[in-house]
C-alpha cells in the first residue's frame, strides 16, 4: 500500500483492524443498481481491496430477495420509504424506494449493511484506539553537570526538522536523574511504516453470531425540494447530507432549479485523511478549502442550483449580529436569486457579515455538520431566532446521535448547558487536542440522515414534524433508535437558553470580543470559541 492510501485510512486504524477489513471477501447477489452503487462505494472508502467477490466468500450480501439463501448472508430488502436488514431470510416486503429518497435510503442500507459485516467479520477492535503514538526516552544526568531546571526548560527536541513534544519527570530512584520523553507523531511519515508493526491485541475470539434484524422507515415525500439551505461544515456528516441531497435530486430529473444553498465551512485545506469518509472529495481536492469544492460539486451536478460558499464559521458573531443590528441597515426585499448571484467574496473567500446576516435571514433551513458543541449550540439559536428548523448530528467513533430542532428545542434544553459550552474539547490533552477516530459507516450514517430529513423538509416542510426529534446509533448494536429528548432547561424562549448556556446571564446580547480570535479545529474544520466562559 502507498503512504497515500495508507494516510487515507489513518483516522479508522484505532477502530478497525485495517488488514482484516481490506482482506473481507463478501459478495453480492440480486440487483439494485442504486444500492449496488452505495455498497460499493463504502467499500472503497472503508478500504476492502476487492467487492464484490464471486469465490471464497466470508459472506453474502443478499438484495431484493424472496428466496432463502444458501451461504451465510445478509438480506437487504429495500421498501417505498425505508428497508429491512437481517441475518435471517424473511418474507418482508419488497417494494420500489421513491426515487427522490432512494439513494439516502440506499447509502443508510450500504453503511449499516457493512458495519454489520464488520461486526460479524470480526473487523471491530475491542478495545478503540484514540490515538497511537511512539515516544523517545532520554535519561538526563543533571546532577553531574548542576543542570538547573530552567536548563531543562530550555531544551528541545527534534525528529529531523519537525520539533516534538517533550515532557520531563524525576526518575524518583534515588539518582537524582530526570527522564525527558519526547513524542514522535505517527502520522510523520518516515515513521508510520517502521511502527505499523507495533499494535495492541487482546482475545477477540467472540465472533458475534447473533441473528441480527433491523427495519427502517421515514416519512413519505416525493415534491422536488425548494428553498434555501444553510449548511455548515462539510466534512464527513455535511458531504454525505448534500450528496444525499443532491443524488435525491438527480434521481427524479431535477436540476436544482428553486432551490439555493449556501455552504459554510473553515476549513483552508481537504487533507489526505478526510478521503475515508468525506464522500464529495478526492485526491484532486487535496489542500483546497472544503466549502469551495463543495459548491463546485454541487453546482456540477445540478445546473439550475443556486450555490454559495463562504470559508468561514458560523458562530456567535452572526448570531451576535442577528441580535444586535437594527433592521433598517438590512437591505429589504431582496429577491432569493439574486443574493446569492451578487455575493462577493474577499480574498480570504468568505463573504462579508451583512452578506451572511442576509443568507441567514432569507434561509428556510439549518443543516449542521459541524463537530464540535458549541458551534452546534450556537447554530441552533441562530435557527430559534430565525424561527426555522435545525437538523443536527454528531458522529465520532462507532457512534453518533440525530436531531431534529423545530420550534419545541435547542441545543441547550436537549443537552443541557454544560454541553454548548463544549467542556470536552476545551479540556485539552497534552498536544491541546482531543483525538476522534472516524469511520466512514457513522459518517454515511448520520449525514444520509441528515440529508433525507432535509429533503423532507425543503419538499414538504409540514412533513419534518413526522421525522423523530432525537435518534442515536452505536455501531455495536448496529441499531438506530428514535429516543424521547429530555428537557433542561425551562420555558420556550430558546435563544435565551443558549445565551444563558453560554454563560452571559446579565444580558440579552452575547458580547463577543471580536478581537477575540476563534481557533479553528484543523483535524474537522470545526471551529471553537476560547473557553473565556470557564
Ligand atoms: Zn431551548
Amino acid at each position: 500500500m502507498s503512504p497515500t492510501e495508507s494516510e487515507k485510512y489513518s483516522r479508522q486504524e484505532g477502530l478497525v483492524h485495517q488488514p482484516r477489513v481490506e482482506k473481507l471477501r463478501i459478495g453480492l447477489k440480486g440487483t439494485n443498481p442504486l444500492l449496488e452503487e452505495q455498497l460499493i462505494l463504502i467499500s472503497k472508502h472503508l478500504g476492502v481491496k476487492e467487492f464484490p467477490v464471486t469465490n471464497d466468500m466470508d459472506m453474502e450480501i443478499v438484495i431484493d430477495s424472496n428466496k432463502k439463501n444458501e451461504k451465510k448472508s445478509l438480506y437487504i430488502n429495500m421498501k417505498e420509504t425505508g428497508f429491512n436488514l437481517s441475518t435471517e431470510f424473511n418474507t418482508a416486503e419488497i417494494s420500489k424506494t421513491l426515487a427522490l429518497l432512494a439513494p439516502g435510503l440506499s447509502t443508510l442500507a450500504a453503511a449499516m449493511a457493512w458495519q454489520e459485516i464488520l461486526k460479524r467479520q470480526n473487523c471491530i477492535r475491542s478495545i478503540p484506539i484514540m490515538k497511537k503514538y511512539a515516544t523517545v526516552q532520554f535519561r538526563v544526568n543533571t546532577q553531574f553537570t548542576n543542570i538547573s531546571e530552567d536548563d531543562l526548560a530550555g531544551v528541545q527536541a527534534f525528529h529531523g526538522d519537525q520539533r516534538l513534544a517533550l515532557f520531563s519527570e524525576p526518575c524518583n530512584d534515588g539518582t537524582g536523574h530526570v527522564r525527558l520523553t519526547a513524542r514522535l507523531d505517527l502520522e510523520s511519515p518516515n515513521l508510520s511504516e517502521t511502527l505499523k508493526s507495533v499494535d495492541l491485541k487482546i482475545d477477540e475470539s467472540c465472533v458475534v453470531e447473533e441473528p441480527y434484524s433491523f427495519e427502517f422507515t421515514i416519512p413519505h415525500v416525493e415534491k422536488l425540494p425548494e428553498g434555501n439551505l444553510v449548511v455548515a461544515g462539510v466534512g464527513g456528516l455535511g458531504t454525505w447530507s448534500l450528496y444525499t441531497l443532491f443524488r435525491g435530486v438527480l434521481n427524479v430529473g431535477g436540476s436544482g432549479k428553486g432551490l439555493n444553498i449556501t455552504i459554510f465551512d473553515p476549513d483552508e485545506s481537504i487533507e489526505i485523511h478526510n478521503l475515508n469518509r468525506q464522500v464529495l472529495y478526492n485526491e484532486a481536492h487535496v489542500d483546497r478549502p472544503k466549502a469551495d469544492c463543495a459548491a463546485e460539486i454541487l453546482a456540477s451536478n445540478l445546473s439550475d442550483l443556486n450555490v454559495g460558499f463562504g470559508v468561514q464559521a458560523l458562530g456567535l458573531p452572526e448570531l451576535d449580529n442577528l441580535l444586535t443590528h437594527v433592521e433598517s441597515e438590512i437591505k429589504s426585499d431582496e429577491d432569493d436569486v439574486d443574493l446569492l448571484e451578487e455575493l462577493e467574496l474577499t480574498e480570504n473567500n468568505s463573504l462579508s457579515a451583512d452578506e451572511v446576516k442576509n443568507i441567514l435571514k432569507e434561509a428556510d433551513l439549518i443543516l449542521c455538520g459541524v463537530d464540535n458543541l458549541n458551534a452546534r449550540g450556537v447554530l441552533s439559536g441562530i435557527s430559534s431566532h430565525l424561527n426555522i428548523p435545525f437538523i443536527n448530528a454528531g458522529a465520532e467513533n462507532f457512534s453518533g446521535q440525530f436531531d431534529v430542532f423545530q420550534e419545541s428545542g435547542c441545543m441547550a434544553c436537549r443537552y443541557g448547558a454544560d454541553s454548548v459550552r463544549d467542556k470536552r474539547i476545551t479540556s485539552c490533552q497534552e498536544d491541546g487536542d482531543v483525538p476522534v477516530a472516524s469511520i466512514v459507516t457513522t459518517t454515511a450514517i448520520f449525514g444520509a440522515l441528515e440529508g433525507l430529513s432535509a429533503l423532507t423538509a425543503l419538499s414538504e416542510m409540514s412533513v419534518l414534524s413526522q421525522w423523530p426529534t432525537q435518534a442515536i446509533w452505536g455501531g455495536r448494536s448496529n441499531r438506530l433508535q428514535s429516543l424521547q429528548p429530555p428537557h433542561f432547561m425551562q420555558g420556550n424562549d430558546h435563544v435565551e437558553h443558549i445565551l444563558q448556556a453560554l454563560g452571559d446571564l446579565n444580558s440579552n446580547l452575547v458580547k463577543v470580543d471580536m478581537n477575540t480570535p476563534l481557533q479553528s479545529d484543523n483535524r474537522n474544520g470545526a471551529v471553537k470559541k476560547e473557553s473565556k466562559h470557564q
